[in-house]
């Protein structure tokens, strides 16, 4: 019973989570990081879009202007003087989206694996809370059920040894009264010496043995 009480709060779902919340942490790490640096490249990116679509606006006006002009030659060398200057200012920042495009692609790969990797991780979590939950529903059956039956037995153990059951079990959590097996003891596997081990053979409830190692109770033989 104390193994189920044990288990049920200790069950390897818990591990697993536990697993899964440390991996989504060092997503989020890992995003940060990469957001450093992805950031400000975007950032850039948008930017030169929107300059170079003023530009371009600015550019056509003029051709278009240019192509209707009459005016004198002044005038229209100004303006094909603009388009030119726009045209070489517009290569140069389409330029310089292309290097920007070159690093941000890694970056934005990573960034699409760990939302991948997250969203896996947070449904393997929903779906292990629901096995958490149906756990620890069975554990809960048994333990009633254990109880039911212990709650006969116990009427006939005395109350002190109820009281150091407790006692013991309160330290070691899993089982406190052991068998002993061939002298070697069940809780915590070390052989007993031979003066325990008779004093373990006379044994009974009002005078219980416990482990010199563990603590726990060596089930009386008779
Ligand atoms: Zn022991």
């Amino acid at each position: 019973m104390a193994e189920l009480l044990y288990q049920r709060e200790h069950l390897p779902e818990h591990d697993e989570l536990r697993d899964i919340d440390s991996h989504v942490a060092s997503l989020g790490k890992e995003f940060g990081e990469i957001d450093v640096v992805r950031r400000p490249l975007k950032e850039r990116r948008d930017e030169i879009e929107s300059i170079v679509h003023q530009q371009r606006d600015r550019r056509d006006e003029l051709a278009k202007r240019l192509a209707v002009a009459t005016g004198g030659g002044k005038e229209l060398e100004a303006m094909a003087g603009e388009i030119a200057h726009l045209d070489a200012s517009i290569d140069t920042l389409e330029t310089e989206e292309l290097e920007i495009m070159l690093q941000l692609e890694p970056l934005d790969e990573s960034v699409q694996r760990i939302k991948r990797d997250a969203a896996a991780a947070s449904q393997r979590r929903e779906s292990l809370g629901a096995e958490i939950t149906d756990a620890q529903t069975r554990c809960t059956t048994d333990i009633a059920a254990l109880q039911a039956t212990r709650g006969e037995i116990v009427s006939y153990i005395p109350d002190s040894v109820v009281r150091l059951y407790q006692q013991i079990l309160a330290k070691v959590h899993d089982v406190a009264a052991v068998e002993l097996v061939d002298g070697v003891c069940g809780g915590c596997r070390i052989a007993g010496v031979a003066m325990d081990i008779g004093r373990w053979r006379s044994s009974n409830l009002d005078s219980l043995v416990t482990c010199p190692e563990c603590t726990r109770i060596w089930i009386p033989a008779s």
